[in-house]
């Protein structure tokens, strides 16, 4: 039975493209979903490549989280049932817009976090999938977020820019969200084989000063088939690795109920 809290919300960002924030969210979010949770996704990226991978054609999407963060819309009219049993909040092109439209609007961080409270209660977790920025909807998902997850190739380029997002993760808590925490640092596309890789992941959680969350998510070309078929790794891959890892990560970040 799933529990009658206010959901977890967990933001995953990272400002660096394809560190596989958007495969995370939909990975652990059908993992939740496995488990009986209910599950909210929020697509925060104009690329839309989350609403795209869950099965939802961005083109054809009557509305969006653009029209909840720019026109007002309930956030609740805008949610789409996928497979899965996992809802989702699309994001469409238009939201290239939002940044400069709520650049001018006071409280332009606060804007999501209001959304979102009017359905936490029907849900168990929350996934915020960030686009590749820091701009104002990055920030909307940091003042809307408890937790949140980073997202991180284990390559050593991969460093670059981890520092400036702890820096506003930390401008954030004084700020805007008290309750922020950085819940680690996602281990993804790693190659075991690679000393280099190994070395990475060794070395990553000491150098931040940060839990590192595990298992690391192996490289396999899994990933890359399920989204043209509108579902995870969870269900087209079902004991892959990468389907293991995921359910390993999402036990870690909601420990499922001492049976
Ligand atoms: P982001 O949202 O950070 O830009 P994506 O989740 O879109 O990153 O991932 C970037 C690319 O890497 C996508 O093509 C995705 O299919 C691929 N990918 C993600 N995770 C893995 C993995 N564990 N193994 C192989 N490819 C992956
Ligand atoms: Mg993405």
């Amino acid at each position: 039975m799933a529990p009658k809290r206010k959901a977890m919300t967990i933001a995953l960002a990272n400002q660096k493209g394809g560190v596989a924030k958007t495969t995370s969210v939909a990975s652990l979010g059908a993992a939740f979903a496995e488990r009986g949770l209910r599950v909210l996704l929020v697509d925060l990226d104009p690329q839309a490549c989350l609403t795209f991978s869950l099965g939802v054609d961005p083109d054809t999407v009557e509305a969006s989280i653009h029209d909840v963060l720019v026109g007002g819309v309930d956030l609740a009219d805008v949610i789409v049932t996928c497979e899965e049993g996992i809802d989702l909040v699309p994001s469409t092109i238009d939201l290239a817009g939002a940044e400069a439209f709520l650049l001018s609007r006071p409280a332009r961080e606060y804007v999501l976090q209001g959304a979102l409270d009017t359905v936490r209660k029907r849900y168990d977790v929350i996934l915020l999938d960030c686009s590749p920025s820091l701009g104002v909807l990055t920030l909307n998902a940091l003042t809307a977020a408890q937790g949140l997850v980073i997202p991180m190739p284990c390559e050593m380029l991969s460093h670059r820019g981890v520092g400036q997002l702890l820096d506003t993760v930390r401008d954030v808590k004084k700020i805007l969200n008290k309750k922020l925490t950085v819940l680690g640092i996602l281990p993804t596309l790693y190659d075991g084989r690679s000393l280099h890789a190994r070395e990475v992941l060794e070395d990553v959680g000491d150098r931040y000063g940060l839990p590192v969350l595990g298992p690391p998510i192996p490289k396999t070309v899994r990933f890359a088939e399920a989204p043209a078929v509108g579902r995870s790794i969870l269900s087209t891959a079902r004991t892959s690795k990468g389907a293991q890892a995921y359910r390993k990560v999402a036990a870690a970040l909601v420990p499922e109920p001492a049976a």
